[in-house]
């Protein structure tokens, strides 16, 4: 994974950097080790609180085999680590970030407080999810659309779904929706919004015109939808990835005209839902005058 936390009682994850890394340890122990003369570096895991290791955290221009580049990451530790934290075989086995469930399917889970701290973060912090699925898929959707999607997700019981967890859900939460219907939709900030204005300006039936996803020629039934697939976990970074597929139809023709694989980001949305409830809490003692 590329979290880490250094309190056990904080369930925030800390993006891992090199700087966040030396900043948050200070570069003490229980998190720097030398065993056998060699130096090991460690964390906790902010999900299930097991110790965790960081790996090639100066060495990130190691290459592997095939000269790929090795990036700083973290892994569960299957042991103890003195000081820091013990090992818990069920917590791991219980852990969205180490052992995620497979999307897909409907297979649920009965814990009320999981589900129920699901359905409080997105009753008291909608604006949070709403910006999180537009920033994930570069697509601005309309509130319309998003009004269907929580009709969806309620009706499905999403916050039951194994696969859904505080840290993934705005991924789970479209994963969910089979496809989203995007005619006519203006496009959201991502990285990746001019190649995605290409593709569809390279489609067949569609263009991106005056800032609205729209048909090519006015006459006849197109139709244009975004959906999730192909969820990937890899366990030797403990990292996950999903691809973004925009098809479009008509006349019983469907092509692809877009494929982007990107990073689940653990870290965005729950840090986002802490960023909105301090600031809530700045104006929390102005009181309105009688
Ligand atoms: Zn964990």
């Amino acid at each position: 994974m590329d979290v880490f936390q250094i309190n056990q009682h904080d369930d925030r994850p800390i993006e891992l950097t090199v700087k966040n890394y030396e900043y948050k340890t200070r570069k003490t122990d229980p998190f720097y080790v030398e065993v056998n003369k060699v130096m090991k570096y460690y964390a906790v895991c902010p999900a299930c609180k097991n110790p965790i290791i960081i790996v090639n955290l100066y060495v990130d221009k190691t290459l592997d085999k095939n000269k790929n580049k090795m990036p700083v990451h973290a892994k569960h530790c299957k042991y103890s680590v003195t000081n820091l934290a013990e090992y818990s075989q069920e917590a791991y086995d219980d852990c969205p970030l180490g052992n995620p469930s497979k999307f897909g399917g409907s297979s649920k889970h009965r814990n009320k407080n999981r589900s129920n701290e699901i359905v409080g973060l997105i009753k008291d912090y909608p604006v949070v999810l709403y910006n999180e699925i537009r920033r994930i898929t570069c697509i601005d959707f309309t509130e319309k659309t998003f009004s269907s999607m929580l009709d969806t997700f309620i009706k499905a019981e999403g916050y039951y779904y194994k696969y859904i967890n505080k840290y993934n859900l705005p991924y789970g939460f479209l994963n969910m929706q089979k496809s989203i219907r995007i005619f006519r939709n203006k496009l959201y900030y991502s990285p990746f919004k001019s190649e995605m204005i290409n593709s569809i300006n390279n489609s067949e039936f569609f263009q991106y015109k005056d800032y609205i996803i729209t048909p090519k020629l006015k006459d006849g039934f197109y139709e244009i939808e975004l959906y999730l697939a192909n969820h990937k976990i890899d366990s030797e970074y403990e990292i996950e990835t999903i691809d973004l597929i925009i098809i479009e139809k008509s006349n019983g023709k469907t092509n692809q005209i877009f494929k982007k694989t990107v990073k689940i980001d653990i870290d965005k949305y729950i840090n986002a839902i802490d960023k909105h409830r301090r600031i809530n809490g700045i104006t929390e003692a102005i009181k309105l005058i009688d």
